[in-house]
């Protein structure tokens, strides 16, 4: 279903850590020149909009919510679940953008990102489609990195070793991070001013205020503590030893690329294995990736990268090289920006076929909210 004109978006979840990001994007975009903004809270109804003068509406007004033509959400799985079926149910018929993961394995929704699967995406315009969902932020990210050697049909499998970081989680689990630090620092900071202090105890004194968090307050958002640590297990438990975010590595690659049974209108192609570790660190944004391929023959380092260097105009292959690495191959060099650098690659010590890589997005961006605003201005301009 086309747009005409200058249609009403209503915009849910705009303060949160995906939506704040999305509404930078959006304003640098210039995209709200092109829709009529309509904003909703789920805690704040009749508070002061973030631009225009209008009250923000009741983000469980369903007749509030029926008056858009389109509806993207970065408030979350929760509210999806409770609204998405109620509004459809009323006969509602516009198009519903959504960050959650609530509905991206449906019949009905393309995960959308359009650099990596424009065609489908293009398909499921014709064909009427009006759920758009944002990918898994990690995949979206490996696949903005990585994808070429998928569609260039060279991939056996893959598997995938994570660095996530706390803004995954969202603001609260940001500012968790940050206080775990801060606390840390506050336990030591004595012993840190003086050079002559001895490391050990610094090191018990931390260890000890680590595990003081454990079961309070202050490690509440994670369950666990972050802050010079790390969480090996991202998302639910699906009680066959794996992660949920682990399962989307491998349902969610081969539902964007089309393959396998999931995917909406796609070839359903064998799907491709991918599977590995998905892990929290104490990074504010980014998640990184160390990737590792069977490819199906023995390609060239540098047709490797040529083939991935060619992709998209935001993948970046940086030299598998000590310097270029610490300096482009970090969270530090890559938030706010959509740059996907690719480096490390390298074949490995299994075989010629065996190929790593590395890799780090911006979550919050390809792996949020640059699909969501990219599908709304396709779909205007459909
Ligand atoms: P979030 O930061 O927790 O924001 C979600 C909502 O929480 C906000 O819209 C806001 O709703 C409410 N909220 C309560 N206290 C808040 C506070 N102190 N600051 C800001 N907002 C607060 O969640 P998110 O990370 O943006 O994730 C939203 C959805 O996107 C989730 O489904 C998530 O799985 C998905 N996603 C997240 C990422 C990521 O990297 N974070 C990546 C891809 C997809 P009200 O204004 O209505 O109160």
């Amino acid at each position: 279903m086309a747009m005409n004109g200058t249609p009403r978006v209503g915009l849910i979840g705009w303060r949160g850590m995906v939506g704040s990001v999305l509404m930078d994007r959006m304003e640098a975009e210039g995209d709200f020149d092109h829709i009529e903004p309509v904003f909703f809270s789920t805690s704040n109804a009749g508070g002061k909009a973030p631009k225009g003068d209008a009250p923000l509406a009741d983000a469980y007004d369903l007749d509030a919510l029926k008056s858009c033509e389109a509806i993207i959400t970065c408030q979350g799985g929760d509210y999806t679940s409770e609204i998405y079926k109620k509004l459809r149910e009323t006969g509602w018929n516009g198009h519903w953008i959504d960050a959650a993961s609530t509905l991206r394995m449906s019949d009905d929704a393309l995960i959308v990102l359009d650099p990596v699967n424009r065609p489908q995406i293009d398909d499921a315009i014709a064909a009427g489609n009006r759920n758009w969902v944002g990918g898994n932020c990690t995949v979206s990210c490996m696949l903005m990195g990585v994808g070429a050697l998928y569609k260039a049909g060279l991939v056996e499998w893959m598997s995938t070793q994570t660095y996530q970081a706390a803004s995954g989680g969202g603001a609260k689990h940001m500012r968790e991070l940050l206080t775990q630090y801060g606390k840390l620092n506050a336990e030591v900071r004595d012993l840190l001013d003086d050079p002559k202090s001895a490391i050990l105890e610094i090191d018990r004194k931390v260890l000890a205020r680590q595990q003081a968090m454990l079961g309070t307050d202050e490690a509440a958002q994670f369950g666990a503590v972050l802050g010079g640590s790390l969480i090996p297990w991202i998302d639910k438990d699906l009680g066959n030893g794996t992660s949920k975010e682990e399962w989307k590595g491998m349902a969610e690659t081969n539902k964007i690329l089309g393959l396998g049974p999931d995917a909406l209108g796609g070839s359903n192609e064998k799907a491709i294995p991918v599977d590995g570790f998905c892990i929290r660190i104490g990074a504010m944004r980014c998640h990184s990736q160390a990737l590792t391929f069977k490819l199906n023959g023995d390609v060239p380092v540098d047709e490797i990268e040529a083939i991935i260097a060619e992709d998209n105009p935001w993948v970046k292959v940086v030299p598998n090289e000590k310097e270029a690495s610490m300096r482009d191959l970090t969270p530090v060099a890559v938030t706010g920006t959509l740059t996907i650098p690719v480096g490390r690659i390298r074949k490995l010590a299994m075989g010629p076929e065996y190929v790593g890589a590395f890799t780090v997005g911006d979550q919050l961006l390809w792996g949020a909210a640059e699909p969501l605003r990219r599908i709304l201005r396709i779909l205007i301009e459909a």
